[in-house]
């Protein structure tokens, strides 16, 4: 693998997790253990002891658009930790339909049941904003989870978040409105990423809420006109996120309510 006329080695890349066009550095704060920790709520919601068992194996790495982090069916081998950017969780059908099914941002990471659990990847991971994250080897994360029952605690609320995402979508997408989907999926991805500006192709949000490209073209169009969004060649501002909510199915409202429980700060550190 090469990136800008770099290898594997000379970026000092594990043997595994090689992904392509990735390139990482070391953290910093892996040579300064009082260095603050990496802008993610996983990362944050760690006890100091339980972020020790992980930090020297933290590396930075690009979230590039549109990187494959893994396909279905393939190992995992490394988790991400997004500090900014927003990683689209796929699933694939026959026909060539691909359905986004969870997102996930600065306040996550993605791998936890990887390593709680089973290594193949049941679904696709894309990035679908860029930014940068922390990643580690899957095996790294395992690793922390024997050592530590509050690790694993932790790691297990921050995967069950996502599934509580997951089996919302799969109520949303067969129930509710394509506007409402959309207004739903818009503030999703403005908490996940951190920013009001987000650059999104049509073709993407009709993946995000399974939906056809005329439909999302028609809503966003509806949604501009009340000046809520303004959209101009994928590049997207939510103008009004409180109106906008006014205009979200409840299901914004319930996976937000899931989050804010599990992956509230306990008293265990
Ligand atoms: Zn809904």
């Amino acid at each position: 693998m090469t990136f800008a006329g770099l290898t594997c080695a000379d970026v000092n890349l594990p043997e595994t997790g090689c992904a392509p066009f990735m390139r990482e550095t070391a953290l910093d704060s892996a040579s300064r253990p009082s260095a603050s920790r990496p802008p993610n709520g996983f990362l944050s919601a760690l006890s100091t002891d339980d972020f020790e068992l992980i930090r020297p194996h933290l590396r930075t790495v690009d979230l590039s658009e549109d990187l494959v982090l893994v396909e279905i069916d393939d190992t995992l081998k490394r988790a991400y930790l997004p500090h900014r950017g927003v990683i689209s969780l796929i699933v694939k059908l026959a026909r060539g339909e691909q359905i986004q099914v969870a997102m996930i941002g600065r306040d996550s990471v993605f791998g936890a049941f990887s390593a709680l659990g089973d290594p193949i990847a049941l679904n696709s991971a894309v990035v679908l904003i860029p930014g940068v994250a922390s990643a580690l080897g899957v095996d790294r994360l395992r690793d922390a989870a024997d050592q530590s029952t509050t690790f694993r605690a932790t790691l297990m609320r921050h995967g069950l978040a996502v599934h509580a995402q997951i089996q919302q979508t799969v109520g949303c997408n067969a129930s509710h409105s394509v506007e409402s989907r959309l207004a739903r999926c818009l503030l999703q991805t403005r908490d996940f990423a951190g920013s009001d500006k987000l650059f999104l192709t049509q073709e993407s949000m009709a993946q995000m809420i399974g939906a056809r490209r005329n439909s999302v073209s028609l809503v966003a169009n509806t949604l501009q006109q009340a000046n809520l969004i303004h959209y101009s060649r994928g590049h997207l501002e939510l103008n009004d996120p409180d109106s906008l909510r006014r205009s979200a199915c409840e299901c914004y409202a319930t996976v937000k309510a899931h989050y804010d429980r599990l992956l509230r700060p306990r008293c265990e550190h």
